[in-house]
């Protein structure tokens, strides 16, 4: 087969994989948004055609390996090859759902006190991502870009420089980047950043988790830092929890350079302009305004995931209900907690929290005619998600922390021209690109009171000139300008690419 000149290393495939009267077939993902499909837009981008994807693929326990290791997919965005690597259930537990989600996420997310080590088996760490490394090095031909998404896949960037020293190496987090005294938790730190070192570039969603990076870097491997510039005025340089005045964009190390990138991933607003103005979206809305009535809607919209903030939503609501009964029958929440598939304890266990909480506050409050929380467990489909955003008057989006935060973007980008309240966390990394949010402290229920009862309280014309500007905000760094951006950090290490059309990626 065909070597290719742009490998994505992603852990999940890029398609549904659907079974239709025995035949398998592969259909691309329903959702328009998220970030398979911008991944995807690079494919037309870099040498069209000659574009892979290496995804995991669990293995029967039985047979050893009953599928076709590398397809060939023709979609809207072209011709590609998909390398499925296959895992056993074991690896992918071990790999996927302890080593990753027990130890390295709460590293990640700055909870060391959730950080489980005794379950974790580092050499299949080690081996799983050995296996990924040689299942890109054998799509890759000489020179060719490799692009590695997320922390799961943190030791491939080691093996691949091992087993092709020519290859162009970026990766991508889409995760926060801890501070050393946190990152320092992980016994096996050197490793990883030595890892990312064998990197050409190393891209982050905002400065602070680039500005982490170095200085890991910098006290655990002795690494350089080359080159620091200022950030973007939009970025809010100074004054908020995350901000930053200077990022470091180049580390030398061993006699190698390693470029440093930080540019927050977009949404799609022309999409969901197109969505909205859909007539089954309108009718949608609708139906939801009926049922309504003339109560306000307030919405928090995440997965079940202690980092996202869902308990410290629902005790803040509880509070204005305490605190303001004349908003009781007036105002009702919808909060979405989507389950997830990974049966993990931790993740068990917040959900029924969550579910225990919303319980009791509806015990406490509800009426025949009143039911002031309602809950989502399942994933609401996208397009009807975007029409809830759009009849919502407050969006409250307050993770404890988060790497970026697509909803707080969706949210804005659903409101477009109607005004309406972004409750935003001082923590998700979008709040730099936000200063226009009622930007609060999730850990402080004096600073979520405030910021709710602001938003609740604000005159209409102030929330529609709030709006108005995070609007503009939504629709320049949109997922297209990210694309872009990124294609022209690909240049500075070598890719040549057509650049990325405006209005393509997505
Ligand atoms: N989402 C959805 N249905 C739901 C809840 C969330 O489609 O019921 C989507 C949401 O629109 C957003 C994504 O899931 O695009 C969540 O992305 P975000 O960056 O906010 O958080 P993550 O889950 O990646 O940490």
């Amino acid at each position: 087969m065909e070597k290719s000149s742009l490998v994505i290393v992603y852990h999940r495939q890029p398609y549904e994989e659907v079974v239709e009267n025995g035949r398998t077939t592969y259909r691309e993902n329903r959702s328009p948004n998220g970030i398979v499909p911008t991944l995807k837009g690079f494919f037309g981008r870099i040498d069209p055609g000659r574009g892979a994807w290496v995804a995991w693929k669990q293995q029967s326990p039985r047979r050893k390996e009953t599928f076709e290791r590398v397809i060939r997919i023709e979609d809207s965005f072209g011709s590609y090859a998909v390398s499925r690597l296959p895992l056993t259930a074991e690896q992918v537990r071990s790999f996927y759902h302890v080593t990753s989600k027990e130890a390295l996420w709460p590293i990640l997310h700055s909870f060391p006190s959730l950080f489980r080590y005794d379950n974790v088996d580092w050499p299949t760490f080690r081996e799983v991502n050995r296996l990924f490394a040689e299942a890109a090095a054998a799509q890759a031909e000489d020179g060719a870009l490799v692009w590695i998404h997320d922390y799961n896949l943190w030791l491939v960037p080691k093996y691949l420089r091992e087993l092709n020293p020519t290859l162009r190496i970026a990766f991508f987090h889409h995760t926060p980047f801890p501070a050393p005294d946190i990152f320092s938790v992980l016994p096996w730190r050197e490793e990883i950043v030595e890892s990312l070192l064998d990197c050409d570039l190393v891209g982050f969603h905002v400065p602070r988790y680039a500005k982490n990076f170095a200085d890991v870097a910098r006290a655990l491997c002795g690494a350089d830092i080359e080159r620091r510039v200022a950030v973007e005025a939009g970025m809010s340089p100074t004054g908020f929890a995350l901000s930053e005045p200077e990022v470091p964009t180049l580390l030398g190390h061993r006699g190698r350079k390693v470029a440093l990138d930080a540019f927050p991933v977009g949404t799609n607003p022309e999409l969901i302009a197109e969505l909205l103005e859909g007539t089954p979206r309108q009718v949608m809305e609708a139906s939801i305004r009926e049922e309504l009535g003339d109560q306000r809607l307030i919405v928090a919209v995440g997965r079940t995931d202690y980092t996202k903030g869902t308990i410290e939503v629902l005790r803040a609501f509880e509070r204005l209900l305490e605190r303001r009964p004349e908003l009781h029958r007036t105002v009702k929440l919808m909060v979405t907690s989507v389950r997830s598939a990974d049966g993990m304890d931790i993740y068990r266990e917040t959900q029924r929290n969550i579910e225990a909480l919303v319980g009791r506050i509806n015990g406490r409050f509800s009426d025949l005619r009143w039911t002031p929380i309602l809950l989502f467990t399942n994933a609401v489909p996208f397009d009807r998600l975007i029409s809830y955003y759009r009849v919502a008057d407050v969006c409250l989006t307050t993770p404890l922390r988060d790497g970026l935060n697509l909803v707080a973007k969706e949210y804005v980008a659903a409101r477009a021209g109607a005004g309406g309240a972004l409750v935003l966390s001082e923590f998700a990394g979008c709040a730099i690109e936000f200063p226009e949010a009622f930007l609060t402290n999730p850990y402080s229920t004096r600073s979520m009171d405030a910021a709710l009862d602001a938003a609740l309280d604000m005159p209409e014309e102030e929330g529609r000139r709030r709006m108005d500007a995070m609007l503009r905000t939504v629709r320049h760094y949109d997922v297209a300008h990210w694309a872009a951006h990124t294609l022209e950090r690909f240049g500075e290490i070598g890719v040549t690419a057509e650049p990325m059309p405006r209005r393509a990626a997505g």
